[in-house]
């Protein structure tokens, strides 16, 4: 529900009322820190107090889409890496993998906490014992402030569930699905492998579990429209993740896109496309739901289009920019008030 308001000084942050769970007034000078959106860094700050830094690793599984259990073929823009081209190899064991992985970011990163990634390919699937060995060590770390898994909501079995419950027990839980878009013709076309059905389902089995759900979602998939990237970014909020990822699509090297791509079957985004699209789903997107990422990083030396995105400060400049001009605030726009309840 949105009510304007008139008064352009009210710039209240977040309000839980008798009988509304929750109250914000948007304002020109946004509620985030100067953002007009929820980021990643205003969440950590707020929930962690420091910035976390994210350490990408390998926990050695493959994917049911590439295995053969769905398909040998994978989804058409995954590299062969599974979208863990910056993790180090599996074979280093995962203490190794953390000691590597904080040895490429301590020229920016001075904390001692940190996120532990599971990114590549997919992190349940595997026997619980296999995944209980893998994360409990990781999760009793000292350094590590939250365990973050990427996974399909098709690989989400109730013992899997439960693991997770217990870790949360431990510390924070963070679960990240591939959903990419809601729209089933488009999964079909990029061999995803399973209905978009059954995905709020598995949002809600992992809320349940105390794990905090944060979904992927692509931009300009082949022949999706504008409307249908917006029904997708609608269809994860009603879903109630609590974070989401954008990702513009990357047409990489070594992948099956890449060979529709060099067909003319399907083209990149351009860059006013790209930061149209952004700012028109921020305004769709729930103030409470936190934004991860605006735009991916791709493996440079594999990407072939749209290689304007390789300037990824210049596009998040932009997108701020545009979000400014049209008075764009996460859930709405300056001055109105937007009520969950
Ligand atoms: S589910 Fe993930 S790892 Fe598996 S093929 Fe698709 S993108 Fe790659």
């Amino acid at each position: 529900m949105i009510f304007p308001l008139n008064n352009e000084k009210i710039f209240l942050k977040k309000v839980v009322a008798e009988g509304v769970t929750t109250v914000l007034v948007l304002g020109e000078k946004s509620m985030w820190n100067g953002r007009r959106y929820h980021s990643l860094d205003y969440y950590l700050k707020e929930n962690f107090g420091e910035k976390l830094y994210k350490l990408s690793l390998d926990g050695g599984m493959t994917c049911p889409n590439r295995d053969g259990k769905i398909s040998f073929g994978g989804c058409i823009f995954c590299s062969g890496e599974g979208s863990g081209d910056f993790s180090a190899s599996a074979k280093l064991g995962i203490d190794k993998q953390i000691e590597y992985a904080k040895s490429l970011i301590w020229e920016k990163f001075s904390g001692e906490r940190y996120i532990a990634y599971f990114q590549a390919f997919t992190n349940t699937y595997a026997s619980s014992e296999y995944l209980k060995e893998l994360f409990m060590p990781v999760i009793l770390r000292d350094d590590i402030a939250v365990l973050d898994i990427a996974t399909r909501p098709d690989c989400l079995e109730p013992d899997k569930i439960s693991l997770l419950s217990s870790l949360a027990k431990i510390k924070p839980v963070w679960v990240e699905l591939g959903l990419q878009s809601s729209d089933d013709k488009t999964a079909e076309i990029i061999n995803r492998g399973y209905r978009s059905s059954i995905y709020p389902e598995a949002v809600k089995r992992l809320h349940d579990a105390g794990v905090n759900v944060i979904t992927h979602m692509i931009l300009g998939l082949p022949f999706e429209t504008k409307e249908m990237m917006l029904k997708t970014a609608k269809f994860i909020s009603d879903s109630g993740s609590d974070g989401i990822k954008l990702q513009l699509l990357h047409i990489l090297r070594g992948t099956e896109l890449e060979k529709i791509y060099e067909k003319g079957e399907v083209k990149a985004l351009r860059e006013e496309e790209y930061i149209d699209l952004v700012c028109s789903i921020i305004e769709i997107l729930p103030p409470e739901m936190v934004i991860h990422r605006l735009t991916g990083d791709g493996d440079k030396k594999k990407l072939i289009a749209p290689l304007w995105s390789k300037d990824k400060k210049r596009v998040l400049n932009l997108i701020n920019h545009e979000l400014k001009i049209r008075k764009i605030v996460q859930g709405g726009v300056d001055n109105q008030i937007v009520l969950s309840l």
